[in-house]
């Protein structure tokens, strides 16, 4: 609650705009008005009861109608408390708030702004809503600006998800910079470090054994001469460079390994003494494989 915005925010004047259709009724007891004009009828309780904002407010001394004449119209209309938030954000505030049906809450440019009004009017009921929604598909969609989101409000499962859901991105595009951007340093430091270990771990794996590294010579294992691996190094530099552009690491399994050109001269190298293959094709790719999936998916 940032109780400072109360006397910064809120200005007071008679209404001159037109009601939201679901929210005119003359029963309401107090008119909000959005940032473009239009005019939200609704019951003091209901905002009492589900904003502490307003709840402090309330609780402040009220002035009565007769202290402040002039502002008082004809009709017995309420002041207006005019907001910062515009009319779509407002009305998926109160529809909320209200028990009305939700709003589409199907992009960030819609759910940001509500749920940056919900936490300024410290309105827990709209965001557990948003909260519930932020696995369905269309925000999944975009999962660094859901992560920016969960970092934003402390939501750590739901971080932790979309982190998960990043590792198909390049986070080192410039594409993502703005959304970058949004993040907290300890946000950001965190996926850097998710997608980097990935990367980092596999490489280190790959000179374990069974695979073999580039300390030393190495033999044949069939006849003992020695042989040059240059095509499992390059084999191992292209998977690195794909798990850098593409951390999940689906397209070094399901075809890198299959189709680069780098993979079939692997598969295709032997030995030029007794001329049997250096790799075995099925059992590289099944440890690739169990290596990538031993990797951790998520920030901690
Ligand atoms: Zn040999």
């Amino acid at each position: 609650m940032q109780a400072a915005e109360t006397s910064d925010s809120l200005t007071t004047s008679s209404p001159r705009s037109e009601f939201h259709h679901l929210f005119a009724s003359p029963e309401g007891d107090i008119v909000l008005g959005s940032k473009d004009g239009v005019l939200f009828r609704v019951h003091s309780y209901t905002l009492k009861t589900t904003s502490g904002w307003f709840r402090a407010m309330y609780s402040l001394p009220q002035r009565t109608p007769d202290s402040r004449p002039e502002l008082k119209a004809a009709d017995n209309t309420p002041d207006v408390v005019y907001v910062d938030e515009d009319s779509r954000t407002l009305e998926g505030l109160l529809r909320m708030v209200c028990g009305l049906s939700i709003p589409n809450l199907d992009s960030y440019d819609i759910i940001e702004p509500i749920l940056h009004a919900a936490e300024k009017y410290d309105m827990p009921g709209p965001m557990s809503i948003i909260r519930a929604l932020l696995s369905t598909p269309p925000l999944m969609s975009d999962p660094l600006r859901l992560y920016a989101v969960t970092c934003r409000y402390g939501w750590q499962d739901e971080a932790m998800m979309a982190s998960r859901a990043t590792l198909t991105l390049n986070i080192h595009s410039p594409e993502h910079r703005n959304t970058l951007q949004k993040l907290g340093s300890d946000a950001l430091l965190s996926l850097f470090s998710l997608h980097r270990t990935r990367r980092e771990a596999l490489r280190k794996r790959l000179d374990d054994p069974p695979f073999v590294n580039d300390s030393g010579d190495t033999s044949c294992s069939n006849c003992g001469s020695l042989v040059d691996y240059h095509t499992w190094r390059e084999l191992k530099y292209v998977i690195i460079m794909e798990m850098d552009a593409r951390p999940l690491g689906d397209t070094v399994c399901n075809t890198g390994l299959l189709e680069w050109s780098a993979a079939r001269a692997c598969w295709e190298a032997k030995c030029i003494n007794c001329d049997r293959v250096l790799y075995d094709k099925t059992l590289t790719m099944r440890v690739i494989r169990e290596c990538i999936e031993q990797l951790p998916t998520t920030i901690e």
